[in-house]
């Protein structure tokens, strides 16, 4: 489904990343980890096109991302995104976040779109928030905003930039559940994350990145138990 190679991306003398080869099948999730500055980030704004490759290929169903105009915004609806911090429109309800993208890029009627938004609001467990205004809801439940809002677009796959790091400890269960759920039910996903348990509890395949590279990937239990590499031992140490 998602298809990169040879990719390599430079911001001035930084090689950010550097000869990338990842295909992500339909229905897998995908953990990347690696430390700060490892082109994680990177890595997920070019699947998205918020960020322009130098060469090398990316592929989302077996065709090349659109640069520019309606077949861009047809990309972004198909690669959902959810960020660190949750990027809601502060100015606008709870229900009008989720609604806005479907009424504008998928042509729903508001009526039809309000059903839908409700539905999802419904499974991320915000359903009763659904007039409130962002800045009234915890962290927590924006977050679950922000996975709603993505999901109804009916991406092909959703990108997770450390969904829960700017979170207070005590919701970041409520935000991985959904994602675990999300997961079960055959989401293909790209999970940037730490957090352990999710990726034990849900990822096929964890994916190692350090300066710009991919130095090793495989399913969590061989990633966790027994790391290949020096770097990845290093950086587990650290975190675990
Ligand atoms: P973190 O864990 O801290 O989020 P990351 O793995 O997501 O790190 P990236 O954000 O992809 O890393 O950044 C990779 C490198 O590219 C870093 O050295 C960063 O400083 C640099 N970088 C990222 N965006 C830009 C930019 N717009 N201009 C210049 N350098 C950038
Ligand atoms: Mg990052």
């Amino acid at each position: 489904l998602v298809h990169l190679a040879a990719v390599n991306k430079h911001f001035g003398p930084l090689h950010v990343l550097q000869n990338i080869d990842l295909d992500v099948a339909r229905g897998e999730v995908v953990v990347v980890i690696g430390p700060s500055g490892s082109g994680k980030s990177t890595l997920c704004r070019a699947i998205n096109r918020l960020e322009t490759i130098d060469d090398g290929v990316i592929e989302l169903d077996g065709k090349p991302l659109p640069a520019e105009g309606k077949a861009l915004a047809k990309l972004r609806s198909d690669v959902g995104m959810v960020f660190q911090s949750f990027n809601l429109f502060a100015h606008k309800s709870i229900l009008e976040n989720v609604t806005l993208g479907p009424i504008k890029v998928r042509g729903l009627k508001k009526k039809q779109a309000e059903t839908e938004a409700m539905a999802l609001l419904e499974r991320v467990g915000v359903a009763t928030q659904a007039s409130k205004m962002p800045a009234q809801l915890s962290g927590g439940q924006q977050q679950r905003v922000a996975i709603a809002r993505a999901l109804a677009m009916k991406p092909k796959v959703m990108l997770f930039d450390e969904p829960t790091s700017a979170l207070d400890p005590e919701m970041v269960n409520e935000v991985l559940d959904v994602m675990v759920s999300l997961a079960k039910e055959g989401m293909t996903m790209i999970v940037v994350t730490h957090e352990m348990g999710f990726a034990r509890k849900a990822a096929d395949r964890v994916v190692f990145m350090a300066d710009g590279q991919i130095v090793e990937q495989s399913d969590p239990e061989s990633f966790f138990t027994n790391p290949q590499s020096e770097r990845a031992r290093d950086f587990l140490g650290k975190i675990l």
